[in-house]
This record gives structure tokens, C-alpha cells and sequence, in this order.
């Protein structure tokens, strides 16, 4: 379905600008979960946003991102670890430049958007023009610094098509 069918769609229930990109990042995610699912987990990325991290963060800036340095002070650290360790590249973006720096770079088949519902909708729009499928996860409290996710819902698409999919986390 097009966006602009699900926006008309959408107005016809006289749902609101941010609920509607709210289903439409939920319809885009339902869309492409089988295709999701089908990418092997070496070629899936995910794009973790700045703001999630503590406002004292230590971590530097490189051409490759934020580089954590796992100070504990929030909890982007430990899910960076346990996300690799499942077998994504895993990125802190400040912007939507690395992010196209490192489609570039590592060519990823697929991709986890981290996000408030804009970024989200715009990585899903960035995606869907470089053929890359791309599911969003809206973060929870929105803002510039000290946003939260809920990280089982990271989880939840992040292990589509793995052996751990059925898994509680
Ligand atoms: S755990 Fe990583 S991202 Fe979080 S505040 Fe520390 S260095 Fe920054």
C-alpha cells in the first residue's frame, strides 16, 4: 500500500498527522517483516539514536559514529553488546548523514531504525528509495536528550527469523 493511500485512509478515520505516521510506520513494519526476516543476521543493521544516551555521555564522536564506552550511565552500552552479540552492526548515529555514510560503507540488506516517529518515518522513506527494507521502533519519550525505548520492543524485531524469535527477553 502507498503512503498516500494509507494517509487517505487515515484522514478518512480522522486520525491526527502523528497518529497517522504512527500506522503508517506500523503498517510499513507489518509489510516488511517477511522480507525482514529473510536477511541473514550479518547483513541487518541497526541505528541506535544519540539522544538515547545519558546526557553526560564520554563517548566520542568518530566518522563511524558515537563509539560507547560502556560507562554504565545508561543503557545503550549493554544492548549495543548483547545486540552484537546476536550479530548486528550496531551504530549510535547523530544523524541521518552516518546513517547514509554507513549504507555506503557495509551495504546492510536490512535495517532497525531507533527513533522518535519523524526520524523513523524519514529512515523508512531513506530506505525504501536505496531498496534497503528498513522496521522502525519508536522511542517512548521523545525529546533531544535522555529519550527512552523500550528495549523489548528493539528485540522483538530484532530477532525475527532467528532461532531466539520465540524466546521471552
Ligand atoms: S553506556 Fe555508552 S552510550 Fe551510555 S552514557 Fe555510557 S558511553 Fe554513553
Amino acid at each position: 500500500m502507498s503512503e498516500g493511500m494509507s494517509k487517505a485512509i487515515c484522514r478518512f478515520f480522522g486520525l491526527e498527522d502523528q497518529e497517522l505516521t504512527a500506522f503508517f510506520i506500523r503498517l510499513h513494519n507489518t509489510l516488511s517483516t517477511s522480507s525482514f526476516q529473510a536477511v541473514p543476521i550479518e547483513e541487518r543493521a541497526i541505528f541506535i539514536p544519540q539522544c538515547l544516551r545519558a546526557a553526560d555521555c564520554p563517548a566520542h564522536l568518530t566518522p563511524e559514529g558515537l563509539v560507547c564506552r560502556r560507562c554504565g550511565r545508561c543503557e545503550v552500552g549493554e544492548n549495543i553488546d548483547r545486540l552484537e552479540e546476536i550479530g548486528y552492526k550496531v551504530w549510535i548515529a547523530p544523524g541521518s548523514t552516518l546513517i547514509k555514510r554507513m549504507f555506503k560503507k557495509y551495504h546492510p540488506q536490512a535495517i532497525i531504525g531507533v527513533g522518535c516517529l519523524m526520524e523513523v518515518k524519514e529512515g523508512i522513506d531513506m530506505c525504501d528509495k536505496a531498496g534497503v527494507v528498513a522496521m522502525g521502533v519508536v522511542t517512548i519519550k521523545d525529546g533531544c536528550v535522555e529519550t527512552l525505548v523500550s528495549w523489548p520492543d528493539v528485540y522483538d524485531v530484532a530477532l525475527l527469523g532467528t532461532d531466539a524469535e520465540k524466546t521471552v527477553v
